[in-house]
């Protein structure tokens, strides 16, 4: 006898007693008790895992190629290469990703924003930081932010700080633009002229081995490279 039906007939045993018809009639229903078995196994381990699975996608670390993949986009490895911003020499502090004016940019992770509004250089900028609290990203020069974080550039101050804002892995933060370009930090916005891009920065956060807080610039490229090729 199967290993399942000797446990159907004891627990047949157990709540009735011996009843050898009862215990046949229980064989002749068998896909029933084993679709019965399979329903409660759904009810006691499926549904609880989905729902924990639910609980711990708070903190996702998926990421996402910040251009949605249906749209064209291109980029180098420029990170550290000369630039002169506003007269000034300087080394470049991203990776520039251009794409067409307007073109949708992605939130990589799911984050919180931790400052949104007008910079000189950056134009109309967001800084994300992850929920995890391992990363921060810089995206710069939009043209506009998405129609939910649209108040912002109407913001009557140059820049909102932690507007307790979170957005999800994927979702649209804002479109590709050219906004920027200046140190100083006038009312009047101001627009490089270049193509449309957006700059988009990155930080490592975490203690190091001291016990000491870091928040580390790195080199996005290959972090953008592997999401671009996935998407292909
Ligand atoms: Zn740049």
């Amino acid at each position: 006898m199967p290993e399942y039906l000797k446990l159907a007939v004891a627990a047949i045993r157990a709540a009735y007693g011996d009843y050898t018809g009862l215990v046949l009639k229980t064989a002749k229903h068998l896909p029933k008790i084993i679709t019965l078995i399979i329903a409660i196994l759904i009810l006691i381990i499926i549904v609880p895992a989905t729902f924990f699975k639910s609980i711990f996608s708070l903190s996702n670390n998926q990421t996402m190629f910040p251009i949605a993949c249906q749209y064209k986009s291109s980029f180098s490895n420029d990170f550290g290469t000369g630039r002169v911003n506003d007269g000034q020499n300087e080394k470049h502090e991203g990776i520039d990703i251009f794409a067409d004016r307007n073109t949708p940019i992605l939130a990589v992770q799911d984050c919180k924003i931790i400052k949104i509004g007008w910079n000189g250089l950056g134009g109309w900028r967001i800084l994300l930081e992850s929920t995890d609290g391992l990363k921060e990203y810089y995206y710069a020069h939009m043209e506009n932010y998405s129609s939910d974080l649209q108040k912002y550039k109407d913001f009557s101050g140059m820049v909102c700080e932690n507007p307790g804002i979170s957005v999800k892995v994927g979702e649209i933060i804002g479109y590709v633009g050219s906004s920027g370009g200046f140190y100083s930090n006038s009312p009047t916005r101001t627009d490089m002229g270049t193509s449309p891009h957006i700059h988009f920065q990155m930080w490592e956060k975490g203690k190091t081995t001291s016990g000491s807080y870091s928040e580390n610039l790195i080199n996005p490229y290959y972090f953008l490279k592997n999401l671009h090729d996935k998407n292909k």
